[in-house]
Formats: C-alpha cells, sequence, structure tokens
C-alpha cells in the first residue's frame, strides 16, 4: 500500500466532493456547505442484556445535508462503526441521492455492537433503543432511516413500532426497507442487487460483453452481494467465487447460486459449502474473472491490490470498497469501474418508492418497481457513461460533478450560498 494512500472513508469522501466542486468550477462555499455534517448526534443506548446486566452502547446519525429533501440513509450495526466511517456514508447518501434525481437528502446511522453476540431479544431492545434516542430529529420529512450492515426487515419493523408508540400514530413514512406486512414496498429487500445488475448489463452493452459468456465474483454474500449473485447467475454469467466475512467458496466451473442461498439459510453462512474449494478474501479479489462486485465493507480495493485485479468491470455494490488510489490505478490499466453511488443507488431508489407508497397509502406491484427500478438504473448509467466517454473522464469523477452541480444549484436557490444571500439583499 502507498505510504501516503488515505483509508479513512470521511475523508476520502470530502476530497471526493472538494474534487467535484473544482472541476465544475465553483465557488469554494460549496464545498464549505457540504464537507461537514449540518448535525452529528452520538447517543448512549442503554440495554438490560438476559443475564441481567445493563450495558451502554453507543449510537450515532449523520444528518450530512438536506438542500434536496429529507436525509435519507441506512443504519449500521457493526463492531467497527465510528464516527468518521458513518459521516462518510452520509456524505455518500446525499451525493447517491442527488446523482439519481431523488428528493432526498443524505443521513446515515450506525451502532457500535456485534449483533452475532446478542439474542433476539437483546437486539430488539437495542433497535428500540437507538429509535427512541433519535426520535426528535427523525420523521417523515425530516430524516429517513433503511436497513444497511447487519440491519433488516424486521430492525425496521420495531424501530416503526417504538417511534409509531412515541407518536401516538402509525408513521409508515418513517424509514424504508420494512416488511411488506407493515407498508414495505415489493422489491426493497432486491433492489440494491438488482440494481447493480442493471449497471453491469449496460456496462457489458456499451463495452459489446455477451454476459452468458462471463465469470462473475462476489465478495459478500448478504443482502447485497446474495441477490447480486443470484441475478448474475440469472444472467447466464458463471459466478465462479463468493466470500463472507467467515470464509469464501470458489468453483472455476461455476457454483450453483440457488443452492448457495439454500446452503446459507441452514447453516448461516456460504463457509464450508461442500462444491467448491475454500478461498480467502485477497485471492478471490485478484481472481481471473469478467466481472467482479464487492459488496461487503469499505477499503478492500486498495493500491495493495489494485494492481492485481483481474476483471474487466469492477461494480461497487458496496459503499466506499476503492480507494481513490486503487480507483486511479485501475483506470489506467483499462478496468470500467461503476462507482458505488451509482452501482448501488437502487436501494435507496426503492426506498424512495416505498416512502411515495406510505405516503400515498397506495402499493405498487413487482413489476412496477422493479420496471421504474431498471428504467431510472438504466437512464442514470447511460448519463454517466456518455459523459464519461465524451469528456474522457473516470465515471465516478462524472457521477459526482452531476450529482453536486445539482446541490448546488438547490443550495443556490434556497439562499445558502454567499452570491444568493447578496443578491437578496440588494434586491
Ligand atoms: P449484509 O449485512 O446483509 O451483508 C454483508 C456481507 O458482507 C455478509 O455476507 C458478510 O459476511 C460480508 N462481509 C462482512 N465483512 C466482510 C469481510 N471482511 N470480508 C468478506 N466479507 C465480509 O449487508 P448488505 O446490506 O448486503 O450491505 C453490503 C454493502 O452494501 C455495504 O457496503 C452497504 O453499505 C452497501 N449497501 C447496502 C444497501 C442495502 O440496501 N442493504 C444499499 C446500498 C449499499
Amino acid at each position: 500500500m502507498a505510504a501516503t494512500e488515505v483509508l479513512d472513508p470521511y475523508e476520502i469522501a470530502k476530497g471526493l466532493v472538494k474534487d467535484a466542486v473544482e472541476n465544475l468550477g465553483l465557488d469554494d462555499s460549496v464545498y464549505e456547505l457540504l464537507k461537514n455534517p449540518q448535525k452529528f448526534v452520538e447517543v448512549s443506548i442503554p440495554v438490560e442484556m438476559d443475564d441481567g446486566s445493563v450495558q451502554s452502547f453507543i449510537g450515532y446519525r449523520s444528518f450530512h445535508n438536506n438542500a434536496l429533501g429529507p436525509t435519507k440513509g441506512g443504519i449500521r450495526f457493526h463492531p467497527d462503526v465510528t464516527p468518521e466511517e458513518v459521516k462518510a456514508l452520509s456524505v455518500w447518501m446525499t451525493i447517491k441521492s442527488s446523482l439519481l434525481g431523488l428528493p432526498y437528502g443524505g443521513g446515515k446511522g450506525g451502532v457500535l455492537c456485534n449483533p452475532a453476540d446478542l439474542s433476539p431479544r437483546e437486539l430488539e431492545a437495542l433497535s428500540r433503543g437507538y429509535i427512541r434516542a433519535m426520535a426528535p430529529h427523525m420523521g417523515p420529512y425530516k430524516d429517513v432511516p433503511a436497513p444497511d450492515v447487519n440491519t433488516n426487515p424486521q430492525v425496521m419493523a420495531w424501530m416503526f413500532d417504538e417511534y409509531s408508540s412515541i407518536v401516538g400514530e402509525n408513521t409508515f413514512g418513517l424509514l424504508t426497507g420494512k416488511p411488506l406486512i407493515l407498508g414495505g414496498s415489493k422489491g426493497r429487500v432486491e433492489a440494491t442487487g438488482r440494481g447493480t445488475v442493471v449497471t453491469i448489463k449496460q456496462a457489458a452493452n456499451h463495452l459489446d460483453m455477451n454476459l452468458a459468456e462471463t465469470t462473475t465474483v462476489v465478495q459478500g454474500f448478504g443482502n447485497v452481494g446474495s441477490v447480486a449473485a443470484r441475478l448474475m447467475h440469472d444472467a447466464g454469467s458463471k459466478v465462479i467465487a463468493v466470500m463472507e466475512v467467515d470464509g469464501g467458496v470458489y468453483n472455476p466451473e461455476g457454483l450453483d447460486i440457488p443452492k448457495m442461498l439454500e446452503y446459507k439459510v441452514e447453516h448461516g453462512s456460504v463457509a464450508g459449502y461442500p462444491d467448491g474449494e475454500p478461498i480467502s478474501n485477497d485471492e478471490l479479489l485478484t481472481l481471473e474473472c469478467d466481472i467482479l462486485i464487492p459488496a461487503a465493507l469499505e477499503n478492500q480495493i486498495t493500491s495493495r491490490n489494485a494492481h492485481d485485479i483481474k476483471a474487466k468491470i469492477v461494480a461497487e455494490a458496496a459503499n466506499g470498497p476503492t480507494t481513490p488510489e486503487a480507483d486511479r490505478i485501475m483506470t489506467e490499466r483499462g478496468i470500467l469501474v461503476i462507482p458505488d453511488i451509482l452501482a448501488n443507488a437502487g436501494g435507496v431508489t426503492v426506498s424512495y418508492f416505498e416512502w411515495v407508497q406510505n405516503l400515498y397509502g397506495y402499493y405498487w406491484t413487482e413489476e412496477e418497481v422493479n420496471s421504474k427500478l431498471e428504467q431510472m438504473m438504466r437512464q442514470a448509467f447511460d448519463w454517466v457513461y456518455n459523459m464519461h466517454t465524451e469528456r474522457g473522464m473516470k465515471m465516478r469523477d462524472v457521477a459526482y460533478m452531476v450529482a453536486i452541480s445539482r446541490l448546488a444549484e438547490a443550495m443556490k436557490v434556497r439562499g445558502w450560498l454567499p452570491a444568493q444571500r447578496s443578491t437578496y439583499r440588494r434586491s
């Protein structure tokens, strides 16, 4: 790894925003408004454990920017959550929502915990405690959370129930990613992985690649990675390796992904799946393949391994899996990197559909959801891809520029930028 390589996700996020502001020739004040979250809240969540003791967990929520609408973003439960990570993820939500043209700003939450160590009752108490502590800052028109790593529709259901009992009414629009029975949207669970695969199909079309002749490697087999793996498998690509936190599996003849999904339900992980060889994370990322889908955590592709990545397309289903230095190296080597803010935007897009359905109280069919999602993802991909080829810039740089010009316009007309304020005073 290069000695100076930046690995702090918040520094990376701010650097990307700064570059885009400069590339667009915008005033420094745009960066000043975007470099810090508008609000950052830290809470302590006491939970009575099953053994009768009380344990205090730390929870964060970063409300990065609400120029375009209520802040929107998932809640992560993980032992490595840090304020910097939560802030970075909230910046990326602001940029992603703006890129897709959604009426949302960006937010993100995190709780320092290891859900694997918690009983279902403790997990419920923690989920309810988090939302109780954050309730004054949240609401359908203020801040709208969703699932992220280690949180799921059940966690959203507990949070929805807790908030609804605090405010005294069923508030379906409070958060998205809920179970269907509680106002969830059809297609939401699959939306992020499905959106990733839409962008891969668009990329393959532009690069004249036939997906049925490709091989795919997926890091992470959770909500996002398992859906992406299954949809790539359905599209005829040979998925040759998948990985989870406790182990990975490689089979050069192709893995039977539907069988692996059943195996995971039974065993809790793909590690140990018999029809393949075990593989390490480092080996998996540098396997000979056409498409690599990092769908786990940040900083997986760095200057340490970017020279050895063999894929032709890297589709960032995870947030922040690639450092800027690694992005530069892979781009120079002719690899097409579909940046996270585009490749995983299917999740927030269907979250938006869920919120719209909740506010209307009228629900769509799965076909309607999927076809609207595919249309929006294809359009966003083509827009970014065409600008990338016309201007000879990285997909990521173009995507940030599109997103930030929209945000800057909103902040300007709201009167947040100095030129706008002085115009107002003069008139
Ligand atoms: P998840 O908890 O369902 O799955 C995470 C997966 O990553 C698991 O398979 C886990 O075993 C694996 N993993 C964790 N640490 C790993 C490691 N060190 N090495 C290899 N594998 C590891 O989470 P998810 O919702 O699928 O989220 C995955 C990524 O996608 C995250 O970066 C998240 O921010 C991003 N994302 C999620 C959504 C969503 O809708 N869930 C939307 C946009 C982006």
